[in-house]
């Protein structure tokens, strides 16, 4: 089969219920993936796999995790578990260079696919979930999209999961928008990607006001993973570039 170039991508996956709910998120998200188009394979970093090392699932299959609690009966009804690709996996593995193990007690969580079960409805693609490590510093969870930036020759999508603002203990369930610090940090971070500047969001720490958008952290990583698998020659889009609850950014990014 001919290998076609496959994006690199970062989405803002937001409340599980975005998943169901007709709105702007699941309609951008549905609109990405006629844009994309259909990988051979992908790689999901997921922000909802914490660990303390680097893993990668090399599993066959998907199991599909629930992991949100309290939310009404339809969501839990969702079903989506496209396979595994332990090919694939081992590959990401080794290229990966020693940084990253195997390990099959998670499977595909809500991060990945409340996502996915709108940019790619018929879950026939398969995917490799790769966990956000939390010993790792921003320069490493860089470094992974890096390691893995050459699989997209060879059709396969890298995608990251995550949230650019998330703060839960913040958040205001009855907002719409997001509160100003939060599109303060979303739009610092927009504006440095779309000219190329990828050195702002990996040294966010410079940034007045981090701390409340980036809070515990492992929502912002996979942003960083991707943009290590991005290269300063592709051209980036920027969708669902709104927030919710006050204290979630949606923004996400294509890299093609
Ligand atoms: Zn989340």
């Amino acid at each position: 089969m001919e290998s076609k170039r496959m994006p690199a991508v970062f989405v803002g996956h937001g409340s599980p219920m975005d998943a169901i709910t007709n709105g702007p998120a699941r309609e951008g998200w549905r609109k990405m993936g006629q844009h994309i188009g259909k990988p051979k394979a992908i790689v999901a970093v997921s922000a909802h796999w914490i660990t303390k090392d680097l893993h990668v699932r090399t599993a066959e299959d998907n199991r599909q995790i629930y992991d949100m609690y309290g939310f009404p009966k339809e969501l839990y009804e969702v079903k989506y578990a496209p396979k595994g690709d332990p090919a694939l996996a081992e590959k990401a593995i080794s290229m990966l260079g020693g940084k990253a193990t195997a390990l099959n007690n998670w499977g595909i969580d809500h991060g990945v696919w409340s996502v996915l079960s709108n940019m790619y409805p018929d879950a026939d693609i398969p995917v490799v979930v790769v966990s956000t490590a939390m010993r790792n510093t921003p320069e490493e969870h860089m470094a992974v999209g890096k390691a893995l930036a050459p699989l997209r020759d060879e059709s396969v999508m890298i995608l990251g999961s995550g949230n650019v603002v998330h703060n839960l203990r913040l958040v205001s369930w009855e907002m719409k928008g997001g509160h100003k610090w939060a599109d303060d940090f979303d739009r610092t971070i927009r504006d440095a990607i779309v000219k190329g500047d990828f050195d702002t969001p990996l040294h966010f720490e410079s940034i007045e006001g981090w701390e409340d958008p980036v809070a515990t952290g492992e929502h912002y990583m996979p942003l960083l993973s991707v943009l290590g698998a991005a290269s300063k020659d592709d051209k980036v889009s920027v969708w669902n570039n709104f927030s919710e609850l006050g204290a979630v950014s949606m923004t996400s990014y294509v890299f093609e």
